[in-house]
């Protein structure tokens, strides 16, 4: 572990708090990370010293505002190697980008007879967008299926990504199994036939060092909140091409170029996309984040996160009755896992009396959880300011469980 990330846990208030009266052991930043001071100084400095709307007024304020949201954009652009600025959409979050993607571009582009590969570990958010775009164009919706390992099958998605594939989309790291997927293979082969390549990474882009161009992707998602910046702020990043044959979804103020009576035409990229007021405040605080991040390191980051959900997932699979999911290695940092006879909200329920904090539930991703035939997981993820001593308080709480339900 280098120095930078040994020192780091010092930097997020909340690892100080205690529940229950045991310290916080906090694993669950699959779901939400935590925010590291200098992101929520960035906020306050932000709204104490230069809140004003952007794009809009010429006052002080307002032009300091539009500095500090644009010099957002062109960290985040950096931090993902986007080739312009312009590339990067502000959004909600990975959820709206997907649905950004499937209204404005696949139902403009797609048609009856046409497919969109998918597989079936995907998140809700990068799979109900494509199913409603199949019924609303007459497309098909077809899935790259597992191994048994829970890798995918490339030898199939060979097969299944064809002629008449326009639209592959695919997590780059799955939130529940661990999976590291092949982009860039995967985007070879998108590309070969003519496809565009979506990639969700929720997941990925807080733990991995991203470069979309070598990634192969034409669209990806992510949100800013997994990745130590606010709630409410995302991206979409989309090759400046596609992004321009992509239709706005918000109408409105600030994503026009000139409005009459009867009609109007739409601002440049990125403006087109940012109808009304953005999440400044969002926004400034997730370049605070990749700021933070870089600062630290992202290959340092990702060999940490992998060491810890290579070493967790082989300790669970040690104790009788904990089964775990996902293939042993590599893998992200994250281990989903169930304890015979024990409902997971029950796993989590005691978890949390210890003071350790992760998700139990489907994870929003109900088709993953019916091909590993089980209703919920519980599952703990790992960030940048976990360590193995939370491994060890991980294995105390699921021996505590086991003791509790099977005395
Ligand atoms: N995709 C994946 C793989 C995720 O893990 C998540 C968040 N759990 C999402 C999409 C959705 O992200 P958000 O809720 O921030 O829009």
């Amino acid at each position: 572990m280098t120095a930078a990330l040994m020192t780091c846990k010092k930097d997020f208030p909340i690892l100080q708090r205690q529940v229950h009266g045991k310290p916080l052991v906090y694993l669950d930043s699959a779901a939400t990370s935590q925010k590291p001071v200098q992101v929520l100084e960035a906020l306050r400095q932000y709204y104490e010293h230069s809140n004003a709307n952007v794009h809009r007024s010429v006052h002080t304020l307002a032009e300091e505002a539009t500095a500090l949201y644009e010099g957002a954009r062109q960290k985040v652009a950096r931090f993902i190697g986007a080739s312009q600025p312009e590339e990067v959409v502000f959004t909600r979050g990975t959820t709206e980008a997907l649905n950004f993607v499937a209204r404005g571009w696949a139902e403009k582009h797609l048609k009856a007879g046409d497919e969109v590969v998918t597989s079936p570990m995907e998140h809700h958010s990068n799979l109900i967008p494509w199913q409603v775009v199949c019924r609303r164009t007459g497309a098909r919706l077809r899935f790259i299926e597992l191994n048994p390992d829970g890798t995918l099958n490339l030898e199939q998605a060979g097969e299944v990504i064809g002629p008449r594939t326009r639209l592959v989309a695919l997590s780059a790291l799955s939130n529940v199994l661990g999976t590291i997927n092949p982009i860039a293979e995967v985007a070879r082969m998108a590309h070969a036939v003519g496809a565009v390549m979506v990639v969700d990474g929720a997941q990925s882009v807080p733990h991995q060092l991203t470069r979309v161009m070598e990634m192969g992707a034409d669209f990806l998602a992510f949100s800013g909140h997994k990745m130590c910046g606010p709630t409410g702020i995302g991206v979409l990043w989309g090759k400046m091409e596609r992004l321009e044959e992509m239709d706005p979804i918000l109408y409105g103020g600030e994503m026009i170029a000139y409005v009459s009576r009867d009609t109007a035409t739409w601002a440049a990229v990125p403006a087109k996309f940012e109808g009304g007021t953005p999440h400044i405040a969002g926004a400034i605080g997730l370049g605070a984040a990749v700021e933070y991040l870089s600062a630290i390191g992202m290959e340092a980051i990702w060999e940490h996160d992998r060491y810890l959900g290579e070493l967790a997932w082989r300790r669970l699979a040690e104790i009788p009755g904990v089964a775990v999911y996902g293939p042993s290695a590599p893998r992200s940092g994250l281990v989903a896992f169930n304890i015979e006879g024990v409902h997971p909200h029950d796993v989590a329920q005691v978890f949390d009396s210890q003071g350790v904090a992760i998700r139990a539930g489907h994870h929003c991703c109900q088709p993953l959880m019916q091909w590993l035939e089980v209703g919920a997981t519980a599952r703990a993820s790992f960030y940048l300011y976990n360590d193995e001593s939370d491994i060890d308080r991980l294995v105390e709480a699921i021996e505590a469980t086991k003791r509790y339900f099977q005395p």
